[in-house]
């Protein structure tokens, strides 16, 4: 190529080329994600059409392409650390794709792509790598297909063509959603562009990590739907999606080694350059403040021309933290006042014709990020006020030097600038200690940001600006041995203290303190996290809880109950010994447990979730039916044979691969490195238990002491639970046990051997005496009746018994009902009752009465309306329920005048 296109053309050839092969061209979707709650920001061409992938949408087209605007700051990916330091990843990016959706698959997405590539936009073929799917879990299959392809369909050479396991060649969007395996396509910039030339051992290749060879395009074969804990799901159709990073492809059509060196950012720096009013050797010894800055207004000024606002959480944070970032770089290059809207036009002026949302919006977003900037430089008042309180409180101390850690605190976590803290500290008679602050400057680390979270709790955001601050004192990184022992000599060096970032505590304030060094385990693979004390000259902190915020990062969370913290302090951390030696028996007891479940009820048991305590373990596991008690003894059995074998508990260090080939069981959900730590539970001859695991362990079996099942349970389909105990929550569970057992057995009076017999024996007694009380009840209830016959009215010659009664039942009723049919040998009688608060009525007669216009039916329906019922029956046999209970004698009154109604003759 003589003339180099510009990035212009550049997309251009690609959208013509695809639309010649039958793509409906479409607009790029927003930034931010519709209606996806999994992602914070687009962050890839695929996205917009992840519902047609998972069949539940469809488009009127089968075949589509565009470019698609990008944002990885956060999630499955991120960038942000690489944007400014490397050439090819930007927080901010454009990704040209096309796509098929069940319409071409394999052959055509490879010949195309390589059509493109090497005849329309002339690269060298010698230059081109591809890499295909080799599952390195052994689980999914090769993609042979894609492989054959790429041998049929292009010319390029076969030792070109590479194998690449899951991190390189199976994409995901995020945990969940649609994949597939796919080919990527490298290119190779030549030896000269390697950027790790004479580091030992450095060997340029493709997916290496130097800046030789570039990824340019990914072909994804999107035909699963990942549900989350590396569950795979077949779609109900294959499809084609492929991201080209476009300012990559721009960057090797005009032959220049990093992104930042086409049309797309040139004038970007060179703007900033005139702003700052810098050299272009300068520039040069600026260079990634000026790619920091170019990267991160276009992702400002693109964020919020999608609407995204700064804000303090949530999708508003990053162009809030990309800002500060930037204006934090922009320091370095002298600027002071706000210059971050001044580069907006060019942004515009590049990109405008391609995304008509940024014209359209320009003012908006100039006005929205200068307030923005002038908000960030307010806070720097809020530096100043801080070293306000510094300075006095050194004062109070007789000193005259502020620590250099802390003036760079200021600068880098209050953005205060140093120039501001020397003319400050020169005032007040004070100086800055240079050689501290220099020294912490050299060792400060990249900036970090914790956006994985949509929601961002504010106290959140202190842990990257913590772990800035720690990092920058420190030289060493921080040194975290749970296993070697239960305390260990250190001193602090961070420290929060309620909402915000302090040096110094007070008694019964809740801190959460930074250590050099600490053996606290936090809380992770089921096991809680320590508890314990952290102890200083004249003060001494009670720690809660441990947790990791950020990778690096381990804050002591607890309570100042004696003295005034400080950081810098010497410190002996303190795990609580007793609580953790618990929890270490129930951990490996947890692994025996596995394995036993493992042995008694077959290999199909997978742990599905796990929880160790101090007090108990639990552990919940894939199985059918509850166990039996047989099971659970020999259960209990097995893995009490494990404890007095006392068996050595042995941990090593192993590639993940290596450990699941030996057949150590690994846990689904746990997501693990290439590097495992396998817990093994065993002698020279016996593995009793291998399993990958981070946890803390006894060193041998038999310091478990004892082990024993609390209960099983179910929880959900499919699903059992165990609780169990070992040591001395195991003689805590047979105390219980026993002491239940002596209370019975002297309620009962007899030793706990008879208890079983003597139970049975009183069960016998009781039904028997059940059974004389109910025929002494029906007794008495017959003397009672024999009482009411005494009521008995004459209706001409027949005997009427109308009469309300206690009774139990309806049977009770009718028997009652039977004993005056048999007294009065003949006669009407109409009983009522109050059942359950309810009124019941049963009227009986005999045959020979029904003969001479006695109905029981209608006598009961009728009354039966009086108490708010009804009901019936045959003639000389009826009953009836009703609501009102009170209305029960009222009814029984009437009940003479009614057959005196119907008798005849
Ligand atoms: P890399 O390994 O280089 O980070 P990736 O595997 O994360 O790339 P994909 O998710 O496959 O990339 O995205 C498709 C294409 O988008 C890549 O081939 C690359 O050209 C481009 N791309 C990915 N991330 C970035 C980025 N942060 N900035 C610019 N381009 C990118
Ligand atoms: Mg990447």
């Amino acid at each position: 190529m003589t003339v180099k296109s510009t990035s212009a053309e550049i997309r251009q050839m690609f959208l013509n080329y695809f639309a010649e092969h039958g793509h409906t061209i479409v607009p790029s979707a927003s930034l931010v994600p519709q209606d996806d709650p999994t992602l914070l920001f687009t962050n890839a061409g695929m996205n917009q059409f992840k519902d047609v992938f998972l069949g539940t949408g469809t488009r009127p087209y089968s075949r589509a392409a565009d470019t698609q605007k990008c944002m990885r700051v956060s999630g499955k990916h991120n960038d942000l650390e690489e944007v400014g330091f490397d050439g090819t990843h930007h927080t901010f990016f454009e990704m040209l794709g096309n796509w098929s959706f069940g319409d071409y698959y394999k052959k055509e997405a490879i010949g195309w792509a390589w059509d493109l590539l090497t005849k329309v936009y002339g690269l060298d073929k010698n230059r081109l790598w591809a890499t295909i799917f080799e599952d390195d879990q052994g689980v999914l299959p090769r993609d042979d297909e894609a492989a054959n392809y790429w041998r049929t369909e292009t010319d390029i050479a076969p030792d070109h063509i590479l194998p690449f396991g899951r991190k390189d060649n199976f994409w995901m969007m995020a945990d969940t959603g649609p994949c597939g395996p796919n080919s990527e396509i490298n290119y190779d910039r030549g030896p000269e562009a390697c950027d790790k030339q004479g580091v030992p051992g450095h060997v340029c290749r493709v997916n290496g990590d130097c800046a030789r060879f570039t990824e340019i395009w990914n072909l994804v074969f999107i035909q699963y739907n990942s549900l989350g804990g590396g569950q795979l799901e077949p779609l109900p159709a294959r499809h084609v999606d492929t991201g080209m990073g476009f300012e990559r492809i721009v960057a090797i059509l005009q032959g220049v080694t990093a992104n930042y060196d086409t049309d797309l950012f040139r004038p970007i720096i060179a703007k900033t350059q005139e702003l700052a009013g810098q050299s272009d050797a300068e520039r040069e010894a600026h260079l990634t403040a000026y790619r920091v800055i170019a990267d991160h207004i276009r992702a400002l000024t693109f964020l919020i021309g999608d609407g995204v606002k700064p804000a303090n959480k949530g999708q508003g944070y990053v162009p809030r933290m990309v800002l500060r970032r930037a204006v934090r770089f922009g320091r370095k290059l002298g600027f002071t006042a706000p210059f971050m809207a001044d580069l907006v036009d060019t942004v515009v002026a590049i990109m405008g014709a391609t995304f008509p949302e940024l014209p359209a919006r320009v003012e908006f977003i100039k006005a929205t990020i200068n307030s923005e900037e002038k908000r960030f430089l307010r806070t720097l008042d809020q530096g100043l006020a801080r070293l306000e309180e510094i300075i006095s409180y050194l004062q109070e101390q007789g000193k005259t030097a502020i620590p250099g850690a802390e003036a760079f605190f200021l600068h880098d976590t209050l953005g205060l600038p140093p120039e501001v803290t020397r003319d400050v500290a020169k005032e007040y008679g004070f100086i800055v200690d240079e050689k501290g602050y220099a020294l912490i400057r050299e060792s400060r680390g990249g900036l970090r940001d914790e956006t994985e979270e949509t929601e961002v709790d504010p106290h959140n955001l202190l842990y990257p600006v913590l772990y800035d601050w720690v990092q920058c004192q420190e030289c060493h990184p921080l040194r975290h041995d749970p296993y070697s022992g239960f305390s260990v000599k250190t001193h602090v060096t961070g420290m929060i203290r309620g909402d915000g970032l302090d040096t110094k505590a007070f008694t019964d304030d809740a801190v959460e303190l930074v250590l050099q060094e600490t053996c606290f385990y936090v809380a992770s693979g089921g096991q809680v996290a320590d508890t314990g004390r952290i102890v200083g000259p004249d003060w001494e902190v009670q720690v809660e809880d441990v947790r990791r915020p950020i990778e690096g990062l381990i804050v002591h969370i607890g309570k100042v109950v004696r003295g005034m913290p400080a950081v810098g302090d010497p410190a002996t951390v303190e795990v609580d010994a007793e609580r953790r030696r618990s929890i270490m028996r129930n951990h490996t007891a947890t692994h025996l447990l596995h394995h036993a479940l493992r042995e008694v009820l077959g290999s199909h048991v997978a742990q599905a979730g796990s929880l160790v305590t101090p007090e108990r373990l639990r552990f919940d596991f894939n199985h059918d039916e509850p166990l039996t008690p047989a099971q659970r003894s020999e259960i209990e059995r097995l893995v009490t044979g494990a404890i007095l074998a006392n068996y050595p508990v042995q941990t090593r260090q192993e590639a993940y691969r290596d450990a699941l080939s030996q057949g150590v069981i690994a846990i689904f959900e746990e997501k693990y490195g290439d590097v495992v730590r396998v817990v093994r539970v065993g002698d020279e001859t016996t593995t009793f238990s291998q399993e990958l695991c981070g946890g803390t362990h006894v060193s041998r079996s038999g310091d478990i002491g004892a082990f024993t099942i609390l209960n099983e349970t179910g929880v959900g389909a499919g699903a059992r639970r165990i609780e169990a105990t070992t040591g001395y929550g195991a003689l805590q569970a047979l105390q219980t046990a026993r002491a239940r057992q002596e209370q019975a057995a002297a309620q009962l009076a007899a030793p706990v051997e008879e208890l079983p017999e003597r139970i049975g024996r009183l069960q016998a007694e009781l039904r028997a005496a059940h059974k004389e009380i109910e025929q002494l009840t029906r007794k008495l209830a017959r003397a009672d009746f024999q009482s009411l016959l005494d009521n008995v009215v004459y209706v001409a010659d027949i005997p009427v018994l109308a009469a309300q009664v206690d009774a139990p039942d309806a049977d009770t009723l009718r028997e009652m009902t039977d004993w005056f049919r048999d007294k009065m040998q003949g006669g009407v009688i109409v009983l009522g009752a109050v059942i359950d608060d309810k009124p019941l009525l049963i009227a009986a007669t005999t045959k020979a009465l029904t003969q001479r216009g006695i109905h029981a039916g209608n006598l009961v329906r009728d009354l039966a309306r009086l108490v708010g019922g009804g009901g019936g029956g045959r003639p000389d046999m009826a009953q009836a329920g009703g609501r009102d209970a009170s209305k029960l004698p009222e009814a029984l009154g009437k009940v003479t005048e009614m057959i005196k109604g119907m008798v005849k003759g």
